[in-house]
This record gives C-alpha cells, structure tokens and sequence, in this order.
C-alpha cells in the first residue's frame, strides 16, 4: 500500500466513525508565546481541552505535521542515527471532545490495525498505566487493562509508569493515563532470542511505538491536585512514517515511499549509495529528514534567520549541509534539488508545499550557498592552526573561536583534527561555552511540559539549542 493510500485509510477509517476531518493546523506557531512548532496533533486542540472554547464537532480526525527539535520533545540528535525518529513527521489521530471515552478507541484502534490494515496481531503489544505511588497515588488503570483483555492475550500487556504512561499537557491542566501500541517486527529468529516485551520503551529499530491511545480524565490545579474532568477526553497519536514503514513491510522508515523518492535523488546528485558505508547512510537520512523540516517551515512562511523559530530552522538546515559536506563529499549547494521530488511526492496531501515549491527552493540554495562559504573559509583557518601548532594540540579558546567568531561546527573541528592527529582540548572548549552561556543569561530553556518549551527567552540571544547541540556532538564524534 502506497503513503497516500494509507493515509487515505486512516481518515476514511475514522470518517465512518462518524469523525469529521479537518486540515492540519500550521507547523509553525506564530500565535503562542510557550511553543515554536507544533509538536503534536493535540496542540491545535488546546482550547478545547481547557475548556476555553466550544468544539463544533466532537469528534473529529486528521493528520498533523509535526517538529520535534526543541524542549520536551526534541528528537534531532536521533535523527539519522536511528531509522523512526524524524524531526518532522506526521501524526494520524483522532479526537473526542467530551463524546466516546476509552472503550471506542481502544476497540477502532485494534479493528484498524488488525482488520483494516491486515497487522498480524502477534507483532503487537499495548500498554496500560500501572498507577504511581508518588503524591498522585494514582492507581492501575483497570478501565483500559479489562477492555484490552477482552482483546488481546494478557502476555501481550505491558504495564509502564507514569513517564511512559501517563501524559500531561503541562504543570496544569488536563491529563491522563494512556495505552501504547508497540510493534514487533523482528525476524522470528531474533524473537527467539528475546521476547519482544522486554525491548518496548528500549530504544530497539524495530520494537517500536506506533499509536499512543491519551485519556484526558484529570485535570492538574494550580495547587498540584488532581480531580476529575467533567467531561473526558480523547486523544490519540499515531507516528505516519512509522505506520508505513510496517504496512510496506519495512524495517526502516526510510525504506518507505515517504523517503525512497528523496534518497534516490541524494544518490543520484551525490554519487554515494544508500546500504554501503555507515556514515554516508546517516548523512543521507539527515539530509532526507531535514530537508522535509526546513521545506514545510518555509511553507509555513518561516524562513530561516537569526532569532527564535527562523535559528532552529537555519540550524536544521546547516546541520544537513554540514553532513553532506562531511560524509558525502558535497561541497557545492544540492539539497535544494530535493525540493522538487519532495513536492511531487506530499504536495497532493500538503498543496502549501507545491505552491511555494520555487520560493524553497530558492531560500535553500541560497542558504547552501552561504553556509559553504563558512565552512571554507573555516577549514583555511583550522589548516593554519594546525601548521601553528608544535605539539599538535589545539586549544579551547582557539576551537572556541573559531566556533563562535566564524560559526565553524565544534564536531567538524574535532573530526578533522581527530583524522589528522591533533587533539582538541574539549574541556577547555567547554569552559568557553559555559562562560558564553554565562554571558547571556535571559536565554532559558525548560521543558516542563508540552506548552513550557520556552520561557523567558529573548529573541535575539536564543542560544541554547546551538550550545546544547555542540556539547552533545563532541561527545559523539570521540565515540566514532
Ligand atoms: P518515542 O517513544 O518513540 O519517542 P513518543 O512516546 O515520544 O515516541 P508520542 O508523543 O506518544 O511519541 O507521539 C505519538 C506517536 O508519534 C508515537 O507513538 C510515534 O509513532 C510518533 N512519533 C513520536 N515521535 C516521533 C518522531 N520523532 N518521528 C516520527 N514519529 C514519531
Ligand atoms: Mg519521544
Ligand atoms: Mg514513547
Ligand atoms: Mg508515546
């Protein structure tokens, strides 16, 4: 089954459970101090959720666009290394405001995986709350453990806590126990070795969450209590890619025609083949995955700049440019050649992407352009410094330099000295970076919940995720 058909199912599927479906709410977020990107198909909700506004319907379905590159859900450091963590991918869900609670969506969610979409029930498995001994004193979720051992086998529950199972808006306000669906898609052999239970919430490829099932039936007060919710509430998310990576028989993500268009266009400009060598695979997934991010931004008419939402798009962007450069051995701009393919491939289901395709491509090329200039000028610069030194050792306060004075990336400096034999004083480089951090306070960054991303931070002197990132991947690069 084709990506459009799929997600043709899905709505239609929800459509005769007399669901109505509504568009995808934008990417970006202009309108709400506390978050950037929408980060899950519940955020457009919101109001009604709080009981601020009125739903025309009460149920209704849809699939969002999603960016998860800051705050609680920031999964950018994944990306391209595993093969199910995207920056931006779509969530399927369906919604019942104050209408059918618990029963009616465990049942349409089973019916539609294993009846409508053919999955062999044996590769999956569900979780239910176990309840929590904290201040909540929350206890198991029994309403949702009865109705799934009417369905499936009590081998194939798994109980989980009340960070995987329990989800809340934020410090206040709705909240509830929730039931995921994991798949196993192993080989049988590789079964043998291990039950698929013990790897859920693992981090295995291919023991993977594939829906989760939120029963909004509290609501957390100021004062931190819990009561109930007058009216409860349903809301479900179902990661896209991740559904047609298991339909289409998949191990992968980007083995599906979600990205196979993408990747084929990368090998073909690049002349690397996706399969041969490890690094150029991740290259070529964070090239595929980022350049979605940043193309469904723009649409959004959210170029890249200097400040809030514009500098995570830049960094997404040079983040890719910076892996083809590296690993694919492309030193002139190419990622806006997939803009094209791209727009063939989602502009039916997303038409803002075919309609603004030329302005993509343009800001691409254009930020490609620029950003290789950097990257030039940086490498001149890191050969000099090499020639200067004796002892072949480059300090923190030089590779800090060059880093902050040029926007040379730290992990690009430590991997070509690491490939030349020169070392880098990465505690000295860190030192540097916490002073710079010291030096502009008003950026913070807290991630209490899904709507306390951002606080408190100025425009101009958002750091935190370029720092954040840098750390991380000096970390990564000694690894390699
Ligand atoms: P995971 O544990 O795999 O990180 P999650 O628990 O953070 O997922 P949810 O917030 O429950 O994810 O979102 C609902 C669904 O969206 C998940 O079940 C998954 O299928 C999908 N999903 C979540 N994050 C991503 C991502 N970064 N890329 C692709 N799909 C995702
Ligand atoms: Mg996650
Ligand atoms: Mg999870
Ligand atoms: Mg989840």
């Amino acid at each position: 089954m084709k990506s459009q058909e799929i997600r043709k199912e899905f709505l239609e599927f929800f459509k005769s459970k007399s669901h109505s479906i509504v568009p995808s709410a934008p990417m970006v977020i202009k309108d709400d101090p506390t978050l950037m990107f929408t980060n899950a198909g519940m955020n457009q909700f919101k109001e009604f959720f709080l009981g601020n506004s009125t739903p025309k319907d009460t149920r209704v379905t849809d699939t969002q666009k999603c960016l998860r590159v800051s705050g609680k859900h920031n999964d950018l450091e994944e990306v391209g290394h595993d093969t199910y963590h995207h920056t931006m991918f779509e969530m399927l869900g369906n919604w019942s405001f104050g209408d059918y609670f618990k029963k009616e969506a465990i049942q349409w969610a089973w019916e539609l995986l294993t009846e409508v979409f053919k999955i062999d029930p044996d590769k999956l498995y569900v979780s239910v709350f176990e309840g929590s001994d904290d201040a909540d004193n929350l206890g198991l979720d029994t309403e949702a453990l009865e109705l799934w051992k009417e369905i499936v086998p009590e081998n194939r529950i798994i109980y989980g806590n009340k960070k995987d199972n329990f989800w809340e808006m934020g410090d206040q306000g709705p909240c509830g126990p929730c039931s995921e669906i994991h798949i196993d898609i192993r080989s049988d052999e590789e079964k043998a070795k291990v039950p698929g239970r013990e790897l859920v919430n693992m981090d295995h490829p291919q023991v993977v969450e594939i829906w989760n099932l939120v029963f909004m039936q509290y609501n957390r007060k100021a004062n931190g209590d819990l009561e109930e919710l007058p009216a409860k509430h349903i809301d479900t998310g179902m990661g896209f890619e991740r559904l047609c990576m298991v339909l289409q028989d998949k191990k992968s993500n980007y083995d599906t025609d979600v990205f196979t268009p993408l990747i084929s266009e990368i090998e073909k400009i690049t002349g690397n083949k996706y399969g041969e060598a490890e690094d150029a695979n991740i290259a070529m997934r964070v090239i595929a995955d980022h350049v979605r991010a940043v193309a469904f931004s723009i649409a959004d008419g959210q170029l890249p700049s200097n400040t809030g939402a514009g500098y995570v798009i830049r960094r997404i962007l040079r983040r890719a440019i910076r892996y083809g450069f590296t690993f694919l051995n492309s030193k002139e701009p190419f990622i806006y050649h997939l803009v094209p393919v791209l727009s063939k491939q989602m502009g039916s289901a997303f038409p803002e992407l075919r309609s603004q395709s030329g302005l993509i491509e343009n800001v691409i090329r254009e930020e490609e352009a620029s950003f290789l200039r950097t990257l030039d000028q940086g490498l001149v610069l890191l050969e000099n410094l090499m020639k200067e030194s004796a002892d072949k050792k480059i300090s923190g306060e030089k590779a800090f330099e060059l880093y902050d004075t040029y926007g040379f990336p730290i992990d690009l400096t430590a991997l070509i000295l690491r490939e030349n034999g020169y070392e880098l004083d990465e505690k000295g480089f860190g030192e540097e970076l916490k002073k710079q951090k010291d030096r502009s306070r008003k950026a913070t960054q807290v991630s209490a919940g899904d709507w306390n991303e951002l606080t408190n931070v100025e425009e101009d002197s958002f750091i935190g995720y370029d720092n954040l990132e840098a750390n991380v991947k000096i970390a990564r690069y000694r690894e390699v």
